[in-house]
């Protein structure tokens, strides 16, 4: 029901890799980047017969640059690749023996789910052959006894959710990005998203995984069952690979009861201290109907709403908050909401808020929050960055950059999920210059570095921060991951040139 509530964004095919008039505009990778070519083969047309054969239907293969254009680019204007071909692989053999032909001729290998990421991970860089996970998009079973869906992992998140919702569950993760986004890269990724703080991170909710490594080899690590301590947890590694250890193919997720009430607060502070406190007495107050806690600050709420040419339902703040309260008995949890609200506004915490616990109200204040990345994304560039950062020094990077940047943007916000300790900072205007971008990276990574921070809360390293892994990782950290990699895939043909450089 949940979800039914919240705003999705679906992004059409055609428009996957960006709006169209700026696609001129969008340097390729390789150029952007500075990167070499790595000594892969080549397609050859005996390649692409060989692929005839495994995929017999008609549009499970596209080549040309018409067709493959949308999954060159990636939908925030970032990265642009050369790949020639598409592949549409409809089941887990289909993927082994793909993978199976481009390891033995030595083929690189990209691999692309719903293109929402945000950091270029699923766009090739030159030919990487484009493996798409569109048409894996069967739902395999839904037991509401166990709480349990097993799917495979090219199913979109929002589909999945309506249909958890016949059966009275939901998805334990919920993005922006639920149109479009699918459970594969949710995984690959190890998205987060606005309900983390109340279900847990992905890892804690995945029972079990399908996954083919790069010699086509099918890895099967599907479990149906909570607990299950026998050996190594391999399915983890796969989880937040980014796709450069394999390609997931099927999941098993556990999936929470779906919840009948709701209440969305949206308040407005004086100051950051006061968003702490609001922070620690609602966990405190709300207790187990908490689901989500997000942080917007003025220049987010002020960019949204002209963009969603909304009024903004309280008056100037310099820090906003969303709250969700989700439960299952409508009076328990009004009182729990009142209660909350009388403290927090009688003690000077709240300085204003309002209250919506119908659908089309409590939708429009989720907007709010929801269309803050497409607010800024709507300027000729913005730049996103993802940090997690102890919360005493949470919001400290927003004034930090302002002061930095000064007039050469117009906007620079910070919002997000306050909750987890994860904050966005964007950073959006007219013309992306180089004085801009000098003073913007590394600066925003030394800063999460000092802070003993990480540099990706959820969006992953990709293609764009390989050089600000070991920020986050130690030395020792890396080399084992390295080792892992030339293990699992010895001819480096997954993924190249992302997350691990
Ligand atoms: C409006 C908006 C809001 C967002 N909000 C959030 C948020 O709240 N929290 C969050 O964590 N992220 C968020 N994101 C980022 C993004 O939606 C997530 O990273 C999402 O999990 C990516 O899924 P995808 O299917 O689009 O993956 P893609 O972008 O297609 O791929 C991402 C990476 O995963 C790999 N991959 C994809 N499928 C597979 C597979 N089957 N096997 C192996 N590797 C694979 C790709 O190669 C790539 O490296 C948001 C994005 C947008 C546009």
């Amino acid at each position: 029901m949940l979800n039914k509530l919240l705003l999705s964004i679906r992004v059409p095919r055609r428009l996957l890799g960006g709006i169209n008039r700026y696609l001129h505009e969008i340097p390729l990778s390789k150029d952007r980047y500075g990167i070499k070519r790595a000594p892969f083969s080549s397609i050859t047309d005996k390649d692409i017969q060989h692929f005839q054969n495994i995929l017999p239907v008609q549009n499970q293969i596209l080549l040309g640059p018409e067709e493959t254009t949308g999954y060159n680019r990636d939908y925030f204007r970032y990265v642009r690749g050369l790949g020639t071909i598409v592949l549409k692989p409809r089941t887990t053999n289909e993927v082994s023996a793909i993978l199976g032909h481009c390891n033995k001729r030595r083929l690189a290998v990209s691999i692309f789910g719903g293109n929402t990421g945000v950091c270029g991970g699923s766009i090739p860089v030159f030919d990487e052959i484009i493996v798409s996970m569109e048409l894996m998009n069967r739902i395999e079973a839904i037991d509401e006894y166990s709480g349990i869906l097993v799917c495979q992992s090219g199913c979109v998140l929002e589909q999945l959710e309506e249909q958890l919702s016949a059966k009275r569950m939901i998805m334990p993760l919920d993005l922006g990005s639920k149109g479009s986004c699918q459970l594969g890269g949710n995984l690959a990724t190890n998205a987060g998203g606005i309900r983390l703080m109340r279900y847990g991170n992905l890892h804690g909710s995945v029972l079990g995984l399908e996954a083919v490594i790069a010699d086509g080899t099918v890895i099967d690590l599907m479990s149906n069952f909570k607990k299950d301590n026998t050996g190594y947890h391999l399915k983890r590694m796969f989880i937040g690979s980014e796709g450069t250890l394999g390609v997931i193919t099927r999941v098993a997720i556990a999936c929470p009861t779906a919840t009948t009430t709701q209440n969305v607060l949206f308040l407005g502070m004086e100051s950051y201290e006061a968003v702490l406190r609001t922070f620690l007495e609602s966990k405190i107050r709300l207790g187990e109907i908490l689901t989500s806690c997000e942080l917007i600050d003025r220049v987010s709420l002020e960019v949204t709403v002209e963009y969603l040419k909304h009024a903004a339902p309280i008056g100037n703040f310099p820090f906003y908050m969303l709250l969700e309260t989700t439960g299952n008995k409508k009076e328990h949890d009004d009182e729990k909401v009142r209660e909350f609200l009388e403290f927090a506004i009688g003690r000077g915490i709240v300085a204003d808020g309002v209250l919506a616990c119908e659908p089309s109200k409590v939708e429009k204040l989720w907007q709010l929050r929801e269309r803050i990345p497409a607010a800024t994304y709507s300027n000729n560039f913005c730049l996103t960055y993802d940090l997690s950062l102890p919360l005493e020094r949470f919001y400290d990077i927003v004034p930090a950059m302002r002061e930095r940047v000064g007039h050469l943007v117009k906007v620079v916000c910070g919002f997000g999920h306050i909750g987890d300790s994860n904050i966005h900072l964007n950073i959006a205007g007219d013309v992306l210059t180089n004085e801009v971008q000098q003073l913007v990276d590394p600066f925003v990574y030394e800063f999460s570095r000092k802070l003993n921070g990480s540099v990706s809360a959820e969006h992953g390293i990709g293609l764009l921060k390989p050089k600000y892994l070991s920020y986050s990782k130690s030395a020792e950290a890396i080399a084992l991951m390295k080792q892992l990699k030339v293990m699992m895939d010895p001819k480096a043909i997954l993924n190249p040139y992302k997350v691990l450089v």
